[in-house]
């Protein structure tokens, strides 16, 4: 994209991530200028484990992209096994509703991301990309940002009413508030992730493993690869490469997963792996949200889940769905909101985001915090083995059937009036 000085948007949407295109194509659609901007060329592999749980695949329709899904996703995932050390326990994952797609599948980033930003430049925003947005000033009603460009390291300068922080997790923007934990600390997440063809995991199953100092997935996703995802404790990794210096961090990691756990050592059995592990963090897992500045913030800016549930990609999808029908109201066109009427959707948009994921948020860091302790894991393990329906029971709490964020989202849309501003926030909802 070439570049123009000053050009004037509705809508900036920073990142186009899942949730950043999910809310720029509705956005988009609603009859919005919508610049999106994103720092990195497509297509690009990211640390996730891939897997989109059958609640989204409605949405993945309605934005147009759900043919474009199951032509190209991996086997329906029907089950899930817990797996630690030599042992495992399985379960039937939960069907969703009658009348959508029953079962959730694994895609690839390279390719889910791609087909979304297509979708949002074919809605009509204008996209940015390569470029990073590296300043944001001004305030709700007028904002000033300014993008670097990745391949040419040219300045540019939009003018946007309305900003949407949709950038995820692993780097910070200009406008965020500093983060909580500032100190490096023995118990930081960093996360890995690799893909591997040949492997002998049984298709339609996600693994779930239980690791001392650490949690990880395994799937069979789109082209048959195997998507291996994990998060290790600093300490562990720490020590890791204590062991084996001159070995590669994904490589160190690699050996630690395949010998910490039979099912992994089995599934990656004469597997080669696509290309080098990537690796992201810390995870910082927790509610980011806050409202002073104005900014929407969605997706994995909002608020990051431990990935154990494989949630993230829910969240990030529906929270975009969500502030864009918040935007545009019930008729799907209202006006942008001016300045002040942007504060009170703000704090609307965070109420109506603690209600729909905190829940998952709660769920996913009791889970990671027992599969990561061998006391908690083998007790875990026990259980599971005894009552296999909780496995299934906590796959339909963690969201994996039912699409949160909608239907809580109906009760603090407002209506397609103008009376936005004068609207009372809606109390924050139960967690
Ligand atoms: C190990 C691991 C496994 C996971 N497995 C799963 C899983 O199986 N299923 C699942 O649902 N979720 C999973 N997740 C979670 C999921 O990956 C995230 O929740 C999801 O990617 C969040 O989407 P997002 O759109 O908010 O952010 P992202 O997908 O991170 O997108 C943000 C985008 O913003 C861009 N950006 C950043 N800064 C700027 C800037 N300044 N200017 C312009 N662009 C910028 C980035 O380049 C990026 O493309 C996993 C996460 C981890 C760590």
């Amino acid at each position: 994209m070439t570049a123009a000085a000053h050009r004037a948007f509705d809508v900036l949407v920073v990142g186009a991530g899942v949730a950043g295109t999910t809310a720029a194509i509705q956005l988009a659609r609603g009859g919005w200028s919508v610049a999106l901007v994103e720092r990195q060329p497509f297509p690009r592999r990211k640390v996730c484990g891939a897997c989109v749980a059958a609640s989204n695949l409605p949405l993945l329709q309605a934005l147009g992209v759900g043919d474009a899904f199951q032509a190209s996703a991996g086997p329906e995932l029907r089950r899930v096994a817990l797996l630690h050390g030599d042992g495992s326990a399985e379960a039937d994952l939960p069907a969703a509703p009658a009348g959508q797609p029953a079962w959730g599948r694994a895609l690839g980033r390279e390719t889910l991301d791609a087909l979304l930003l297509a979708q949002a430049r074919a809605a009509g925003a204008t996209v940015f990309q390569p470029w990073a947005v590296q300043a944001l000033l001004g305030a709700p009603g007028a904002w000033h940002c300014e993008l670097r460009g990745q391949a040419s390291a040219a300045l540019l300068r939009l003018r946007a009413r309305l900003v949407v922080d949709a950038h995820g997790s692993w780097e910070a923007l200009p406008t965020d508030r500093p983060r909580r934990r500032h100190a490096r600390s023995a118990s930081d997440l960093f996360a890995f992730q690799a893909a591997f063809t040949g492997g002998a995991l049984p298709a339609g199953a996600i693994s779930v493993l239980a690791l001392e100092g650490g949690y990880g997935g395994m799937v069979v996703a789109d082209a048959g690869a195997t998507t291996v995802a994990c998060c290790i404790r600093r300490d562990r990794l720490h020590a890791l490469r204590g062991a084996a210096p001159g070995l590669r961090a994904g490589d160190a990691v690699e050996a630690w997963l395949r010998r910490s756990c039979t099912g992994v050592q089995r599934a990656l059995q004469g597997a080669v792996r696509d290309g080098p592990w990537l690796t992201a963090g810390p995870l910082d897992p927790g509610v980011h949200l806050h409202g002073e500045d104005g900014i929407f913030r969605v997706g994995n800016a909002a608020g990051e889940a431990h990935p154990i549930l494989g949630e993230g990609m829910s969240m990030a999808l529906q929270s975009g769905a969500m502030l864009a029908a918040l935007l545009l109201g019930s008729g799907g066109t209202s006006p942008v909101p001016s300045g002040r009427a942007q504060a009170a959707l703000v704090r609307a948009h965070a109420a109506a985001w603690r209600q729909a994921f905190v829940p998952r948020l709660r769920l996913a860091a009791v889970f990671a915090h027992l599969a990561m302790r061998p006391r908690g894991a083998a007790a875990l393990l026990c259980v599971v083995r005894l009552w296999p329906g909780l496995l299934t029971q906590g796959a339909r709490w963690g969201g994996k059937v039912r699409m949160a964020a909608l239907p809580a989202m109906a009760q603090h849309a407002p209506s397609n009036d103008v009376g936005i501003a004068a609207r009372r926030p809606p109390s924050e909802g139960p967690a």
